[in-house]
């Protein structure tokens, strides 16, 4: 059978490792810490730094595709991988959800709602914003963030300046405030053969900034369904996409607003594992091994809840739980706001 690359060894990548083995493939992860996640259950581990080429070049030819599970693998990189062999989801997806502004500009561009958003280059800039935009609105650097990291949120313009001086001159975005009802995400899959697939949308509660639970179904009625499924095949076929997509959408009464796309396995997709027959990594794998997609039909009510740092004082309870499903990464360290595991509850 094929081999799959997947450059990040963290726990989306031993999740995606876990679905590949299923299905009868080899796993290599590239990853440059030592004692990843993912390297527990992969095949074979590469521990290199996203610098060295000739580590890359090694690892691109020991596999038949590569993919990857976080979007900041730097350009270089994928430059030298994509010479010996195919990259999916490819590289405009990554290029475009690199950079907050890029994907905005992208998401508006398709006639897609967002927040009112404006680029910040400097101190100059970030009045000029305030002036067209208000507050309250949060401040985002352009790169690099997740997990609400990097973002400062603006009560009025006083705010402004300490929170941008903080960003040490990072190139930032303000984005208007969405006085969302609740946010829900799409995961969202295209084979290359181009069909499209949706998991049922479900519903997201972040706390600090991470996601702490996401619930399926969703309390979207119909139209707002619909809706939510054909924004996510607008962005899949816009990027000729390959793989599984992740879209956070905010509800609002004026209808659904885009918030952000991560071209890869979704944190709220993990309530998949236990809801449907086929979850979004075995979907992910499949698209980009060229298969056809599975049947991501939800069969049961979900809630997932991710362990974060300290809950994993929660374990041995929670996996005494009736109709729970406990899931561990095996991190060596755990560490507050680090995401250790989840649970999905089955709850009808
Ligand atoms: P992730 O871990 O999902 O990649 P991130 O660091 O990229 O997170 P965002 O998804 O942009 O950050 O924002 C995190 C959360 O902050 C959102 O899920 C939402 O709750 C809130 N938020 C972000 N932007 C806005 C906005 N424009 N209006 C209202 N709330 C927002
Ligand atoms: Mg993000
Ligand atoms: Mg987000």
């Amino acid at each position: 059978g094929a081999t799959i690359g997947i450059l990040g060894g963290g726990q989306l990548g031993r999740m995606l490792s876990v679905a590949a083995s299923r299905l009868g493939l080899r796993c290599h992860i590239y990853e440059p810490s030592d004692n990843p996640p993912a390297g527990q259950v992969a095949d074979a581990v590469t521990t290199a730094p996203y610098e060295d080429a000739e580590a890359l070049g090694r690892f691109a030819r020991s596999v038949d595709v590569v993919t990857y599970e976080f979007e900041n693998v730097p350009t270089a990189a994928l430059d030298t991988i994509e010479e010996i062999v195919p990259i999916r989801p490819g590289r405009e997806a990554l290029r475009i959800s690199q950079d907050r502004l890029t994907e905005k500009t992208f998401l508006r561009d398709l006639g897609l709602q967002v927040a009112p958003f404006a680029d910040i280059a400097d101190t100059g800039a970030l009045a000029q914003a305030l002036a067209l935009i208000g507050t309250p609105s949060i401040l985002k650097t352009r790169r690099f963030g997740y997990d609400g990291k990097g973002q400062a949120r603006l009560q009025d313009a006083q705010d402004a300046a300490t929170a941008y001086a903080q960003m040490q001159d990072q190139p930032a975005l303000l984005e208007g405030f969405v006085d969302f009802s609740f946010e829900v995400s799409v995961i969202a899959a295209r084979s290359s053969a181009g069909e499209v697939a949706c998991f049922d949308p479900g519903e997201n509660v972040h706390k600090d900034g991470i996601l702490r639970t996401t619930t399926v179904p969703a309390r979207l009625n119909a139209a707002q369904r619909t809706d939510a499924v054909l924004i996510a095949a607008r962005i899949l076929n816009a990027l000729d996409y390959t793989g599984v997509l992740g879209v956070e959408l905010f509800v609002t009464p004026a209808g659904l607003v885009v918030n952000e796309i991560a071209p890869r396995v979704h944190n709220s997709g993990h309530w998949t594992q236990n809801g449907c027959v086929v979850d979004q990594f075995e979907q992910h794998i499949r698209a980009i091994a060229g298969w056809p997609l599975g049947d991501g039909s939800r069969y049961c009510d979900v809630t997932m809840e991710n362990l974060i740092g300290d809950d994993m004082d929660r374990v041995a309870a929670l996996s005494a739980e009736k109709n729970t499903a406990v899931h561990l990464y095996g991190k060596v360290e755990t560490k507050p706001g680090r995401k250790m595991g989840h649970v999905n509850r089955i709850t009808g």
